[in-house]
């Protein structure tokens, strides 16, 4: 396979649909960041407090809301605010400081990966199928070579 690096300018796409490994949608509509509905996890810090923390679906953008108070530093457990599953890479440390990463389900197979530490701005995004995006990008040669 070949790779390819695409290169995005910060926060020029949002992120319509993410889910947890069940399938429970995290978008919500009723709480709009940037004019986009925002992603809902539950939240635990390392000291207890639980609440529900609202992350902005642009690409880039790290401003969140939450219910809870949430200091720079801070690293958080995470989970589907539905069925709890630990949205946590058990494998998965952040390569900037230590901390978990948390992983996002998005359509046909994409992800993106976010470090579980407040101010930390480690993410990444991978692509899957990225032929029917490219597709519209580009006219795929399909006639036989010879
Ligand atoms: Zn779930
Ligand atoms: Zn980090």
């Amino acid at each position: 396979m070949e790779k390819l690096t695409v290169e995005i300018p910060s926060q020029s796409i949002c992120i319509k649909e993410a889910f947890c490994p069940n399938g429970h949608s995290l978008m919500t509509p009723d709480h709009p960041l940037g004019g986009c509905p925002s992603i809902r996890v539950h939240a635990v810090s390392d000291s207890g407090r639980e609440g529900d923390i609202y992350l902005n679906a642009w690409y880039g953008n790290f401003e969140v809301e939450a219910t809870i108070s949430m200091k720079e530093g801070e690293v958080f457990e995470i989970y589907c605010p539905t069925c709890r599953v630990d949205l946590r890479r058990p494998d998965e440390r952040c390569a900037f400081c230590g901390a978990r990463m948390f992983q996002l389900q998005l359509p046909r197979g994409s992800i993106v990966e976010a470090c579980s530490r407040r101010g930390c701005h480690n993410h990444r995004l991978k692509v899957v199928d990225i032929s029917a995006q490219l597709g519209r990008i580009f006219d795929f040669d399909t006639r036989p070579r010879y």
